[in-house]
């Protein structure tokens, strides 16, 4: 297949409810969307740089630059197997991988349109419904804390992620283990908190937690194989493992026993994908986390938690709790049993709502 342009869009998106972590609150994303052109078929992919650079070193503004000056020049006009060699064609870029992602998502969706194929099949996926969960973000009191995890259970949902940082963490767990004593119950900290915090992270092993993710520094490895030396209660990784070498170096030295991945995080399906893969032959579960995506990412999202190693639910959850219209159609709907269904048309099984899209757009640039 021929990779013949691409559009890029930056959408703006106002969150149904402002989001918060122990990093940043967002209220509105830019996102910036991609819509490559192949021979006879149009791939969508979605950038999952946040606005600032708090979550990871990438902005929604680094990654167009990126793209633009960098990455397109890389592939334009390229002819390739299928998408899984673009990532070998972006391999002279160091990082950026939320870049590389946005682009090499879209040329997946086009090599799945072009063979007719649903995205999930393409990919080796094996489910035809996948396990939804919710994450929630920090909130200012327990009540209000309670109340959001008590309608996210009513609307099915399998498991129920909280937000921590220090000061909004031991007293958060306790009040829902209080409430619901048999919930899948896990709680991500995003870096916010230091090895000599341990004895406080070790006080919500009373809570059997399904896990702790990511609970210290975005890129120390060291200090996470420490800490599990000293937890019962599984690490979860998610900003450490930005690369395969990485999810290798977790595994091998025990810095984890579970891996969220996101495939914006490490680049693209193809490595999501060798991630899943190693994390499998190391009997290591892995779960899809969430990036505040529009459908488009949503819809990549599903098709990658459809690979047999996705034992645990993920943040995959439906349209409407982030937005309240979302930019394809269908948008994403979840079961009363918490679950959503695999599309099995082409691609990614949603359609780009075009109209919507262009509404919405702030910035435009179309590469040949
Ligand atoms: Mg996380």
């Amino acid at each position: 297949m021929k990779i013949r342009e691409v559009t890029l869009r930056e959408v703006r998106m106002k969150l149904v409810t402002p989001f918060e972590t122990s990093a940043e609150r967002t209220v509105e994303r830019r996102i910036v969307l991609t819509e490559v052109v192949t021979d006879n078929a149009v791939g969508w992919g979605e950038c999952v740089a946040g606005e600032h650079p708090f979550y990871s070193p990438e902005t929604t503004d680094t990654a167009w630059l990126v793209m633009r000056d960098f990455l397109w020049p890389m592939l334009k006009g390229k002819e390739i197997a299928g998408a899984a060699d673009v990532w070998g064609l972006l391999d002279h870029v160091r990082g950026h991988n939320m870049a590389k992602a946005a682009l090499e998502a879209a040329i997946w969706d086009a090599e799945a349109k072009q063979k007719g194929v649903p995205l999930a099949k393409l990919m080796g996926g094996t489910r035809e419904e996948i396990s939804s969960g919710v994450s929630i973000g920090i909130k200012e009191s327990l009540d209000e804390l309670a109340a959001e995890v008590r309608k996210e259970l009513a609307a099915g949902y399998q498991r129920i992620k909280i937000k921590i940082k220090p000061g909004k963490d031991v007293p958060q767990v306790k009040r829902l283990r209080d409430e619901f004593p048999g919930i899948k119950l896990m709680v991500d900290a995003n870096s916010a908190y230091r090895m000599e915090d341990w004895p406080l992270l070790k006080q919500l092993e009373s809570f059997y937690l399904m896990m702790i993710e990511q609970p210290l520094g975005w890129d120390d490895l060291y200090a996470h194989v420490e800490l599990q030396k000293k937890l019962d209660t599984p690490i979860c990784l998610d900003e450490c493992i930005h690369t395969e070498e990485q999810a290798r170096a977790a595994i091998a030295l025990g810095a984890c026993k579970i891996i969220n991945i996101k495939m914006g995080r490490v680049g693209g399906h193809t490595v999501a994908r060798r991630i899943h893969d190693l994390c499998q032959q190391n009997g290591m579960p892995v779960w899809c986390g969430g990036m505040l995506e529009s459908g488009i990412g949503r819809a990549h999202n599903i098709a990658l938690s459809t690979l047999p190693n996705f034992t645990l639910p993920g943040d995959v959850a439906a349209s409407r709790r982030y937005w309240d219209e979302d930019i394809i159609e269908p948008e994403v709907i979840v079961s009363a049993q918490g679950t959503i269904r695999v599309p099995t048309g082409p691609g990614i099984g949603f359609e780009p709502r075009r109209e919507r899209i262009e509404k919405l757009t702030v910035r435009k640039e179309r590469l040949v």
